[in-house]
């Protein structure tokens, strides 16, 4: 019988009573691998209710011993890498040294975690009028939700639940239904690592799972991750129902080429930016801006994208995997046409791509398309698989004014050997994380992941010291210790006296 992902409710391993389940497949086979349900709603309540009972005692738990449980779990993780990423290898198809990188990138997060004491300290000021010293304090909010995507099952979990227990909150994790089984194992690690029961619970399920979470009198933060339209009908109904939300949604990257760059660099980082991962990344480069003479360089370009193929994931020439299922592979498919329909030159047309062995596989080779317009679908939506559109300007003044336009905010990169036109593009683009001579500037913990516009709804951002502020509520304190019977009198008006 194919294997049933259970629920994780206070520190069990429970089967859901549910009589609805969802297959997760192997994308390059279509296989079966498991069934994921989709929870009941009292299977959501107990998570809710487990979460908010572990709450009285985490919440005043020493922020030492919380340190020390992301230490342990942190160290879990790192020992147990190469087989996690296995494990989200086979459910999503990601090469492994892809999925190395999820995990990785995961692990970073909880290290970060580890300084959740240095990293939630108040400010103080003394004598704030006579005798009278003010301080604040943080302090967690209670049940958080976090809500994730297929296309990293470790790292945006762990972008989540470490941060937001290690502040003293507890947590429910509703894991994209396409790759369940890669969560479920970041649960048990963390239960392994010492993890109180109540601390994190993961429920399985779509729409109305995520709606329960969502409108739950007793979950006072939400944090999703995903698509624009799910981005949007979470923060708006997380909002309405006055929470706080921090939504990150859809993409499209930008990166431009200036002529002085290094050509042999604009390449290699172009490739791999733009078909890693298949495309599946939020911060994938999905067009290419050539400024001046650097379009010269497109016909290289397209050889170099020539030579990757996808394959299976312990495949070790495969550059990249399949896509997530077939209706992705079909929507990759609807694009290019679209693409041709409107009149863009397709000079590497991946929609007929076969992997020898895979016949069923969700595949679709490297696509590249010239002559792009702003108004085509190709360049206007996320298309979200190995399609780089590539667009010729005049200046940065033209690459910078259209893609200001452009709807969506989540990363940029600009390539050349001038710090002039590098430090203009950081001030003038309005996008929330460049890279300068870096193609996909995903930034590391100890900053926060900014996305902005479109690609972001809410106002503190993931990891960081924003998510410290995302996770706690401050308390300001005005304190003041008398050191005698001295009659102050009564003071009638607003002033510290
Ligand atoms: P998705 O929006 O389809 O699903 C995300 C989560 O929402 C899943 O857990 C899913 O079960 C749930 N969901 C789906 N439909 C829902 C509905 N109608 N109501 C409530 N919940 C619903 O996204 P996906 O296809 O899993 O992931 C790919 C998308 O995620 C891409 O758009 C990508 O750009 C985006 N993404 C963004 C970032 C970022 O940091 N900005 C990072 C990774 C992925």
């Amino acid at each position: 019988m194919t294997q049933r992902v259970p629920l994780f409710i206070n520190g069990e391993m429970i089967q859901s009573r549910s009589d609805n389940f969802i297959p997760v497949t192997d994308p390059a086979t279509q296989n079966v691998i498991a069934e994921v349900p989709c929870a009941t709603q009292d299977e959501v309540e107990n998570a809710i209710s487990a979460a908010m009972t572990a709450f009285e005692t985490w919440k005043e738990t020493p922020v030492g011993e919380r340190a020390r449980l992301m230490l342990r779990y942190q160290a879990l993780l790192k020992e147990h890498h190469d087989e996690i990423a296995t494990l989200l290898s086979s459910e999503t198809g990601k090469t492994f040294e892809d999925a190395k990188g999820d995990v990785w990138r995961g692990i970073e997060v909880v290290e970060h975690a580890c300084n959740i004491a240095s990293l939630s300290m108040g400010e103080t000021v003394e004598n704030v009028a006579r005798k009278i010293d003010c301080y604040s304090i943080t302090q967690p909010l209670g049940v958080c939700v976090g809500i994730t995507p297929f296309n990293f099952p470790a790292m945006i979990p762990l972008w989540m639940f470490p941060m937001a227990i290690a502040c003293g909150n507890t947590f429910v994790l509703k894991p994209s239904e396409q790759d369940p089984l890669t969560p479920m194992r970041l649960a048990e690690l963390f239960q392994e690592a010492g993890a109180p029961a109540g601390l994190l619970q993961v429920v399985h399920g779509t729409k109305e799972v995520v709606d329960q979470l969502l409108t739950h009198k007793d979950t006072p933060a939400i944090s999703f991750v995903g698509s624009v339209t799910v981005g949007e009908h979470i923060y708006r109904t997380g909002t309405e129902h006055l929470k706080r939300v921090q939504a990150f949604a859809g993409a499209k990257n930008h990166m431009v080429i200036m002529p002085d760059a290094s050509k042999n660099q604009v390449i290699n980082n172009l490739v791999g930016a733009s078909v890693g991962a298949g495309g599946q990344r939020c911060m994938a480069i999905s067009v290419a801006v050539f400024v001046g003479q650097a379009k010269e360089w497109i016909p290289e370009l397209r050889e170099a994208m020539m030579k990757v193929r996808p394959g299976a994931w312990n495949d070790p020439d495969a550059g990249y995997g399949p896509l997530i299922n077939p209706g992705a592979r079909q929507r990759v498919l609807d694009f290019i046409q679209q693409g041709k329909d409107a009149g863009a030159d397709c000079i590497l047309d991946g929609s007929d791509c076969t992997v020898d062995g895979f016949p069923d596989g969700n595949w679709v080779g490297p696509t590249l398309f010239r002559n792009v317009t702003t108004e085509m679908s190709i360049y206007q939506e996320e298309i979200f698989g190995p399609v780089l559109c590539a667009i010729e300007v005049d200046s940065i003044d033209d690459a910078i004014e259209m893609i200001n336009a452009n709807p969506y905010g989540n990363g940029t990169s600009i390539f050349t050997a001038s710090g002039a036109a590098a430090r203009k593009y950081q001030h003038e683009i309005k996008v929330g994380q460049v890279g300068i001579n870096v193609p996909v500037p995903v930034p590391l913990p100890m900053f926060s992941f900014t996305g902005w516009r479109k690609s972001f709804y809410g106002d503190q951002h993931a990891y960081g010291k924003q998510a410290v502020k995302f996770y706690t509520e401050t308390k300001t304190v005005t304190a003041r210790w008398f050191e005698d019977d001295i009659d102050t009198g009564v003071n009638t008006t607003i002033q510290l006296k």
